[in-house]
């Protein structure tokens, strides 16, 4: 009797004869019945999907000649039962010797059960990637299918994003008007981004779900805001700079893939010339630079390097990486600064906010970045794992539709 997976192969073969159209001689190409090994079937799977012309190809890999000259052939053979019995016969399949099974036919006779076809590949259409939509992908694939695939569920947006959204729009104001933040009078600064505060809540009033969690937000948004400023200074009398950017649109091509993306803020140190890439955090980040270094270098996180490669193909000099966390009203403003160094050095347990990057480090993660885009337009992907790490699934939007997700260990037993 023959298997789900040969009646699909049959299936793929029959509607072939019917009308030859790729689409069908791919299925029939990442089945095992086509005789094809398995890799070489999805490589040349993947190749049809991309650039078409698949029989033209496969005739041209000696290996895969006969697999071609056997499509051909079936082309003519019309269909019905003869191209039945042709492609069972050439493909080796088992007779399918099943008796016909009467049956009393009655309203309640269930019909033949489909015969599944088998998976094809599927791969990112979108044009451009984002560091973001990678860190989604090596977060959990999954995720990345159900938000950048399906797009199978609107963000409406949660009170922690309108926090964020407003407190960057006052950002951007208050530099857009004090781009030299050591120059400026103090209460003044503090005053204007108190009011650009305001402002900007004042826009996003109707988003958040109730007056009260508005006031509580607005409120933490201004008490983060005088430690902003207090931190602001303090750089600024350290060494001074010019903020040349805000949210300033950073757009790479790297090997073919397109990137784009947006820098919160770039500062220009007055001395050197180098810039400093600055990225406002609201929600919860590492909290040593070693932590959010060892989080780039096992591929966790790309927005930093992304940009890092960005602004240098701009032709700036960029010699530090910034997490700046706007998130606790309580706590005193403290970056996590990574300096880029040109030299390999040793990753340190140091709970300090600033350590040092090497540029190796910066450059596997683009490599990596590079290497994930490749993976996710080859269109040789059938299904898209799930995380292993459940934290992952906390917040997510898709936990609803997601019955494969991993469950924290204290609660796998209560499913
Ligand atoms: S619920 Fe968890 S496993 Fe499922 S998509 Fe979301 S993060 Fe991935």
């Amino acid at each position: 009797m023959q298997s789900a997976e040969q009646r699909a192969f049959l299936a793929a073969a029959l509607a072939w004869t019917r009308r030859p159209e790729e689409r069908h001689a791919v299925r029939m190409l990442q089945s095992p019945f086509s005789g094809v090994p398995q890799d070489l079937g999805a490589a040349y799977a993947a190749l049809s999907a991309s650039k078409g012309g698949l029989l033209d190809r496969l005739a041209q890999e000696r290996s895969l000649a006969p697999f071609a000259v056997a499509l051909r052939e079936l082309e003519k053979i019309g269909d019905g039962e003869t191209a039945r019995q042709e492609i069972v016969r050439r493909f080796q399949l088992e007779a399918d010797v099943r008796p016909p099974v009467p049956v009393e036919r009655s309203e309640l006779t269930l019909c033949e059960p489909a015969v599944p076809e088998p998976r094809l590949g599927m791969r990112a259409t979108r044009p451009r990637f984002s560091a973001s939509q990678l860190n989604a992908y090596v977060e959990c694939p999954r995720k990345w299918f159900y938000r950048y695939m399906c797009g199978a569920v609107e963000d409406k947006g949660s009170s922690a994003s309108f926090y964020g959204t407003a407190f960057h729009a006052a950002l951007e104001a208050l530099h857009g008007e004090f781009p030299r933040p050591g120059d400026a009078d103090p209460a003044e600064l503090s005053l204007k981004l108190e009011g650009l505060v305001n402002s900007a809540f004042d826009r996003h009033r109707n988003n958040f779900e109730t007056p009260v969690e508005y006031e509580l937000q607005r409120r933490r948004a201004q008490r983060t805001a005088k430690k902003y400023v207090e931190w602001l200074l303090a750089e600024a009398k350290r060494a001074s700079f010019t903020v040349v950017g805000c949210e300033l649109s950073a757009e790479l091509e790297m090997e073919g893939y397109e990137f784009i993306g947006y820098i919160d803020r770039l500062d220009r140190d007055d001395k050197t010339g180098a810039v400093a890439v600055i990225d406002y955090k609201t929600g919860t980040i590492a909290t040593s630079a070693a932590e959010y270094r060892e989080k780039i270098r096992q591929f966790k996180d790309f927005q930093l390097p992304f940009y890092y490669w960005a602004r240098t193909a701009e032709g700036d000099k960029v010699w530090k990486l910034a997490l700046l966390p706007l998130k606790d009203a309580l706590l005193d403003v403290q970056p996590i600064v990574l300096e880029v160094v040109p030299v390999p050095s040793e990753i340190g347990r140091s709970h300090s906010a600033t350590g040092v990057i090497p540029l190796g480090e910066l450059e596997r993660a683009r490599g990596r970045m590079i290497e994930i885009c490749a993976e996710l337009t080859a269109g040789t992907t059938t299904a898209f794992a799930v995380t292993s790490d459940p934290s992952a699934c906390m917040y997510c939007a898709y936990a609803v539709a997601c019955a494969d997700r991993p469950y924290p260990p204290d609660q796998r037993f209560g499913r």
